[in-house]
């Protein structure tokens, strides 16, 4: 095909119709050669200069991500620091509580008890409580009172190959300070308060609080509620006086997100009693105030 500026300027040769410039004639073929040589070098251009913007891009995005991870290090460092200093000085800690006004009912208040109610309007108390019953069993440090019922559960649960191991249990106010204060350091205390209670305000505190995880412990946390084991504990840890303390779509009546790893030792009568009547909650069993600070 010739271009149309051709059609009045043009020759005849062997038959074929040739684009005349200034006396010279081209043979269509030969354009038609020469657009298409140019295309494929500006094809072959553009490819590499995509090529090379997109090498820029992800160069770009290392750096970005280089940096923010460099950040993240630097406050975890800080936050590290924080909580160290805390720990070696924990009357140093923020007082983020009104320890006169923190249980609001001023019901189930004795912490050496299975039946006391720790929320986020029911502090432990005093504050800086620490049983003086606590024994170790199994991997969990918890009140003496719950011991003897845990180390039931634990060899019920490996007799069912159902072995679980213990993550976390007695935490101190100090730990519990330093825990909360690392994480008001990385997301504000708004952030902290959804990722963890306040010094004062957890159940790990009385020793009657267990996290659990599978045998190896490698599968914890989220990832729990997804094991043989959790099933397991949902059908049979209240006959040992434990039951899981966070359920989802509870959120609101204990303050806390669902946490399936998280068990408290209210005793087999009660963690029975609930089982049977189908109340999840320590708050509506007992029909007292929770949700929020
Ligand atoms: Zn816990």
């Amino acid at each position: 095909m010739l271009p149309t500026k051709c059609t009045k300027n043009t020759s005849v040769s062997q038959g074929v119709k040739t684009c005349c410039i200034l006396a010279i004639c081209i043979h269509p073929d030969a354009i038609q050669w020469f657009t298409a040589s140019i295309n494929a070098v500006t094809d072959e251009r553009k490819a590499e200069s995509a090529a090379e913007l997109a090498r820029l891009d992800a160069e770009i995005q290392e750096i970005v991500e280089r940096k923010a991870e460099e950040e993240r290090l630097r406050k975890l460092e800080e936050a590290k620091q924080t909580a160290e200093e805390v720990i070696r000085n924990p009357s140093q800690a923020a007082q983020t509580i009104d320890a006169s006004s923190c249980n609001v009912s001023g019901k189930r208040t004795d912490a050496s008890q299975p039946s006391v109610l720790v929320n986020k309007k029911h502090c432990v108390q005093p504050l800086s409580y620490t049983p003086s019953d606590l024994v170790t069993v199994n991997g969990a440090t918890i009140s003496a009172k719950a011991a003897d019922d845990f180390q039931a559960l634990f060899l019920a649960a490996q007799a069912a190959g159902q072995t679980v191991s213990v993550t976390s249990s007695y935490r101190s106010y100090s730990t519990q300070t330093a825990t909360y204060n690392y994480w008001v350091s990385i997301s504000g205390a708004a952030g902290a308060d959804e990722y963890s209670a306040r010094p004062g305000y957890s159940e790990h505190q009385t020793g009657f609080a267990v996290d659990f995880a599978n045998s190896d412990g490698s599968c914890s946390l989220n990832c729990f509620g997804t094991t043989s084991q959790y099933a397991w504990l949902q059908d049979n840890a209240a006959t040992y006086g434990f039951i899981q303390r966070y359920y989802a779509g509870k959120e609101n009546v204990t303050g806390y997100m669902a946490e399936e790893w998280h068990y408290r030792y209210v005793g087999p009568p009660v963690a029975l009693d609930m089982k049977t009547k189908d109340i999840l909650t320590l708050e509506e069993y007992w029909g007292l105030p929770g949700g929020g600070y």
